[in-house]
């Protein structure tokens, strides 16, 4: 997508991985941003760039802080709710936070989307469709989620957002949207935050093992940032309430993905096998034919380029 429609967005969460590209993807169609975040999983850093530029500012405060996102001056005519920790190992060290984002955090959000009759869109995910027993996964498949398992503070609390976001619509009309992520990859993700890709790439760069969760041949479908960033503008320029799934559609084992990123990174490291996490979904991948047919949307950046992009980051930052 070139231009887009909207003059002024609101991204929360827009300091971390994701947020922070899709603000940069906003500033350069010249759409305001305010973007909004906590700091508790993103980082600053991560939008440094756009500070520099006019039509961008950050507010640091919680989204479960309804008077900060009231008071946020001006009218927003897009609310991108993307605050949320999101990594294995940040919504079990915030299982709380991560509850409260998904309710209260996403209720403030669709109130100032309502107040300002601006388009809303949830950032849900793959994960509400949890340990899936229908395979690809379609956005009108259930899930088959543990309420009680260590993983529920996420899923549980991104199935109630999107309750929440029905439900907004169906009482005061909002214009919302919820759009399901699938695994998504690429520069600005952190080492330590549990994710397969930025493990295994730190690992091969430091020579040390590529630490496997299990057999590996648990299967994941990877979406490169650039791609997913599109899918999610591309609905939130639609009329579609969703949800429709964002994410890649070649399905990689594991173990196959650790020995790409060895490939790619000419490490010598090995790979060593470990537990595997409890309720860690075996098979996961999107159908993606609703984003297809209804947003004209596929991902466009294979494997090789992807992770070559991503890998070429992580080499930079760790040498800077
Ligand atoms: P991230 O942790 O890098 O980004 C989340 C951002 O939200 C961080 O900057 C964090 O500081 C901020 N945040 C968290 N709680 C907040 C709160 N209460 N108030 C204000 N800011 C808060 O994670 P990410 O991978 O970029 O994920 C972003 C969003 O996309 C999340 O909602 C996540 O559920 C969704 N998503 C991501 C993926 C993926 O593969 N990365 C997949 C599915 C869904």
């Amino acid at each position: 997508m070139s231009g887009l429609p909207w003059r002024r967005a609101l991204v929360t969460g827009g300091a971390g991985f994701v947020g922070s590209h899709l603000c940069a993807r906003l500033v350069r169609a010249g759409t305001e941003v305010v973007c909004l975040d906590n700091l508790s999983t993103g980082d600053r850093a991560n939008v440094a760039g756009l500070e520099q530029r006019p039509g961008f500012r950050f507010v640091r405060a919680d989204a479960t802080d309804a008077a900060a996102l009231a008071a946020l001056p001006g009218r927003f005519d897009l609310v991108l709710h993307f605050a949320c920790p999101a990594s294995p190992a940040d919504y079990l060290r915030l299982p709380l936070e991560t509850l409260d984002a998904g309710s209260t955090g996403t209720r403030n959000a669709l109130e100032r989307a309502r107040a300002d009759g601006a388009r809303f869109l949830l950032a849900s995910t793959s994960e509400v469709y949890g340990d899936p027993l229908e395979h690809p996964q379609q956005e009108d498949y259930w899930g088959n989620v543990n309420p009680v398992g260590p993983r529920s503070v996420y899923d549980e609390s991104k199935r109630f957002a999107e309750a929440l976001v029905t439900a907004h619509r169906r009482v005061h009309g909002t214009d919302t949207a919820i759009v399901r992520i699938f695994n998504t990859y690429g520069p600005r993700m952190r080492t330590g935050d549990g994710r397969a890709v930025p493990t295994f790439i730190a690992q091969a760069l430091d020579g040390t093992p590529l630490t496997v969760a299990g057999d590996g041949s648990q299967t994941r479908s990877l979406c490169y940032v650039d791609d997913t960033v599109d899918g999610v503008l591309a609905l939130a320029a639609s009329g579609e309430t969703g949800p429709v799934n964002i994410g890649g559609t070649d399905e990689i084992t594991v173990l196959e993905l650790a020995r790409r990123i060895v490939g790619l990174t000419g490490s010598a490291s090995r790979i060593r096998f470990v537990d595997r996490p409890v309720d860690d979904p075996a098979r996961r991948r999107p159908d993606t034919r609703l984003a297809r047919e209804r947003l004209g949307w596929q991902p466009r950046v294979g494997w090789t380029e992807g992770l070559r992009r991503t890998v070429g980051w992580f080499s930079h930052a760790a040498a800077a």
